[in-house]
């Protein structure tokens, strides 16, 4: 807006318009009084998105401005919703004193409230990482940091290709995510809080200059990051986006760290999907694996456990580190009592970042003393226990200091807010308490006044009394009034008593009224103090937070193992899964009827498991649980098995189930290509292939032969630990022609119409399909069964649709049919031609053959 037009607007607004102008693209809430304002397109959107009435204000520059608002007392509840929707909301204060200023109060945007920014309980989901993303992507490689205010934590990646990056996003789930304004946003999917960034904010230089200032380092060589550049490019727009909208020092965030891909086992997005991990396939959080499994005592030990879920290691060490340190809890009886423990702990991953960010409330800081009053328990707790343990418990180590502390300059049960006082507990510090002791009113000086003026006027009911709208007073009732002595001024006259002021009641009253001005001054002071008594130990606290997260996990997994009968799985770097009567974790607590064990055997001998079976009878349930098993035994949990000996993986792969994506315009075939063209194009011998349905949704032809020869590429050349579940029967003739294929089926009983299924893995292909059955079932009425039964019974007579007696047999028939114009001359009797026919015929056949 040009300075002629801004001064059209009433002071006011002029105001407005030029902070505004610094926040274009958020909405910006404009204190005024108890509310803050919204006005033009910022209050249309805000209408809309948060259900406020519209309404307009006045006129400036000639018209009329729309405006909405919100309480100030109510401004969390809509911050919350606004951050959910992936807004942004500046706030602008009011910092001047309206009783002193010419024109509109002085105002200022004081914090900038964005989705992976916020760091107050209110605006977070207890149980989810809340993370600030950027992404860099150069010459088909991309670089991609997160950052999670709440910890400090700050990673980065560079992931090696779109597929790579779209499983990053997948995995990490970033509240918001900054991309440089050439990036192509097709890419980054259907996503809220997407914030475009200027080119130059991804600058190498700059970004260096970012980091090593915020680090305080030279380089960034100690963090072994220096040579990551795209990813550095990322990390340096995130870590100045974070500032601007922060506006104060994150002494928390004091490293980065490079996450190399060969540390994890990779999980590509529909893998992630397929498995349902934190979420099921309907978008909901219920059924997951994450729900079976997360009993933590805190909110930060259900959120490490959902970075391990989404994160199984290839690192040996550490997996058989943390199978021991479950192995000792169980035979120590100590999970219960740690888990205890964890819980007077609580949050204290979230209310260390606000102490780091300045923001935390008192009950934070309560929280603090609570969680440092409990580390000599944890110490006496893991006295003897050896391995990660120990190393926990040496983070764990009391810090008798800051407890005093806190101890002694926080009441045991402080207000919500500092702006009210009262937190700062008595006999901290002296001068507060002199304030306090004024500002209480020493009832001492009040009933000395009160005694001697009851000498001095003889009057035995005259009191001393204090109200909040007039102050300390002298009272009299009417009758007495004209007794009262002429020092006394009138100062309210009730119904039936009089009240007086005297000069030194006064006096008084204005030395109570600022020492409660100056306790209220000097308490915030004290607070403010508390931390920067509280961040030089900084790291040792957030150190402390960690392990506690930790220790809540493996106590919670030790209680989970034990609950839910799940045993130690053996890594080993040998290749091959062996699992004896392994379940799957989801469906065996949903169930009402009991679950059916079943093993898998997947080794260098027998790498590819054709799995056959009716539809329902359990071939999904079975490669998920082996999937399953296999994650969880990475992440070094206890998994629902009577055994397992698990080599390490580098992949997991799944293809199941078929899901429309209709958003990016594919359909269902056309996905479970795509999906089936990364496995092929990256599945290794060290991978767990999970193929379910291959070529169900195109024709059976097509189906079967894309299915026939993805098995075989899969079985020859990556060479991956597969299973390989199918409705095509032909498959199982693979079994015989290939080595390292076996065939197993889940079997089902026939009951005349119907069928029980017996979820029972067995050796060897199925042997009938029962998919008549299962429609009877699914309640297709009788007589569309019927007449299904009927076409059966026709197309039966048909080489290539026939169930098969000898699979091998039906995969010639499919691969080397038989033209159908030698079938016919095959089947010609000539003899019975008549000459015409015959030319007719010969005619017929050759253009048959032509076509
Ligand atoms: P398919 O993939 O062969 O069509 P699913 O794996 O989807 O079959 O299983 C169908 C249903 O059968 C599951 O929802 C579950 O209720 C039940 N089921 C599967 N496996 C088992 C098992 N091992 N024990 C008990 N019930 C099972």
């Amino acid at each position: 807006m040009t300075g002629d037009a801004l001064s059209q607007h009433t002071p006011m607004m002029q105001q407005y318009l030029r902070i505004k102008a610094e926040h274009p693209e958020v909405l910006l809430f404009y204190r005024m009084g108890d509310f803050y304002e919204l006005f033009y397109d910022d209050a249309k959107k805000a209408a809309a998105l948060l259900d406020i009435s519209l309404t307009a204000r006045g006129q400036s520059g000639g018209q009329k401005i729309p405006m909405a608002g919100v309480p100030y007392h109510a401004v969390e509840g809509y911050l919350a919703k606004v951050v959910a929707l992936g807004e942004s909301v500046a706030i602008c204060e009011q910092i001047g004193d309206p009783a002193t200023s010419k024109g509109p109060v002085e105002r200022q945007v004081v914090r900038i409230v964005t989705p992976g920014t916020v760091s107050d309980e209110a605006l977070l989901k207890e149980k989810r990482d809340n993370l600030l993303a950027a992404v860099y992507g150069k010459d088909g490689r991309y670089g991609y940091a997160t950052l999670d205010i709440t910890s400090g934590r700050f990673l980065v990646s560079e992931p090696g290709g779109i597929d790579d990056l779209k499983a990053e996003l997948q995995r990490t789930n970033p509240a918001e995510l900054l991309y440089p304004e050439d990036f192509d946003t097709t890419l980054l999917g259907d996503r809220k809080g997407l914030r475009r960034r200027p080119q130059w904010e991804f600058d190498i230089d700059t970004a260096q200059r970012t980091l090593t200032q915020q680090f305080a380092t030279r380089d960034l060589v100690g963090f072994g990051v220096q040579d990551a550049k795209r990813a550095l490019c990322a990390a340096g727009c995130l870590l100045q986006y974070l500032k601007d909208t922060q506006r104060t020092a994150l002494p928390h965030i004091r490293a980065i760290k490079l996450e190399a891909e060969d540390e994890a086992v990779v999980l590509d997005a529909a893998t992630r999907r397929n498995l349902e991990i934190t979420q099921n396939l309907a978008g909901g959080s219920d059924n997951t694996l994450f729900s079976v499994l997360d009993r933590c005592a805190t909110p930060m030990g259900s959120r490490l456990l959902g970075r391990w879920l989404h994160r199984p290691l290839r690192d040996i060490k550490v997996i058989n580190a943390r199978l021991d340190a479950i192995a000792e809890l169980s035979n120590q009886l100590q999970d219960a009592a740690l888990s205890e423990l964890m819980k007077q702990v609580g949050d204290l991953e979230r209310v260390m970042a606000r102490v780091a960010l300045r923001s935390a409330r008192p009950r934070d800081l309560v929280r603090v003393r609570t969680a440092l009053a409990v580390m000599p328990d944890i110490s006496a707790l893991l006295a003897d226990n050896s391995g990660r343990l120990k190393a926990l418990k040496d983070a764990c180590a009391p810090m008798p200091e800051l407890l005093d502390l806190l101890n002694r300059a926080i009441i045991d049960n402080p207000p919500v807010l500092i702006r009210d006082g009262g937190v700062i507990r008595p006999g901290y510090n002296s001068e507060l308490d002199e304030y306090r002791a004024l500002s209480k009113g020493a009832t001492d000086f009040l009933e000395h006044i009160e005694a001697r003026e009851r000498e001095r006027t003889g009057i035995s009911t005259l009191k001393v009394g204090f109200n909040r709208v007039h102050g300390y007073f002298i009272e009299l009732t009417r009758a007495q009034s004209h007794l009262a002595p002429t020092d006394y001024q009138r100062r309210q006259t009730l119904k039936n008593t009089e009240r007086y002021i005297i000069p030194e009641l006064k006096e008084y009253e204005d030395k109570v009224l600022t020492s409660q001005g100056k306790a209220l001054a000097l308490e915030k002071q004290l607070y403010e103090a508390l931390f920067d008594q509280l961040h030089p130990h900084l790291e040792p606290l957030l150190r402390l937070a960690d392990a506690c997260a930790e220790l809540d996990v493996l106590s919670n997994l030790c209680e989970r193992s034990q609950t839910l009968n799940y045993c130690q799985p053996k890594l080993s770097s040998e290749r091959g899964i062996a699992i004896n009567g392994g379940r799957h974790p989801v469906v065996e607590v949903v169930l009402d009827s009991p679950f059916i064990a079943n093993p898998v055997m997947l080794s260098d001998s027998k790498q590819m498991l054709m799995v056959t079976g009716p539809n329902m009878g359990g071939k999904s349930t079975y490669m998920r649980q082996t999937a399953l098993i296999t994650l969880l035994a990475h992440i070094g949990s206890p998994v629902p098995a009577d055994s397992a000996d698990i080599g390490l993986v580098d992949r997991i792969f799944t293809r199941i189930g078929a899901a429309d994506d209709l958003a990016s315009g594919r359909s269902t075939f056309m996905v479970e290509m795509t999906e089936t063209a990364t496995i092929l194009n990256n599945a290794t011998d060290k991978s767990l292939v999970l193929m379910d349905e291959i070529g169900r949704g195109t024709s059976t032809y097509d189906g079967l032969s894309l299915a026939w020869a993805v098995a075989d590429f899969l079985a020859r050349q990556s060479r991956s630990l597969t299973l390989f579940a199918t409705h095509y029967f032909e498959l199982t003739a693979l079994a015989e022609q290939l080595a390292g294929v076996d065939n197993v089926h889940l079997d089902a009983v026939e009951h005349g119409d119907t069928v029980t299924f017996m979820h029972a893995v067995q050796s060897g292909p199925a042997s009938k399909s029962f998919g008549l059955q299962v429609a009877l079932l699914a309640g297709v009425p009788k007589a569309v069964v019927k007449a299904a039964r009927q076409k059966l019974n026709e197309l039966e007579g048909q080489p290539v649709l026939s169930a098969p007696a000898n699979g091998e047999k039906q995969l010639d028939l499919l691969f080397s049919e038989e033209p159908e114009v030698i079938t016919r001359l095959k089947n010609l009797d000539v003899d019975a031609l008549s000459p015409r026919d015959a030319l007719m015929l010969l005619y017929q056949l050759k253009s048959d053959a032509n076509q």
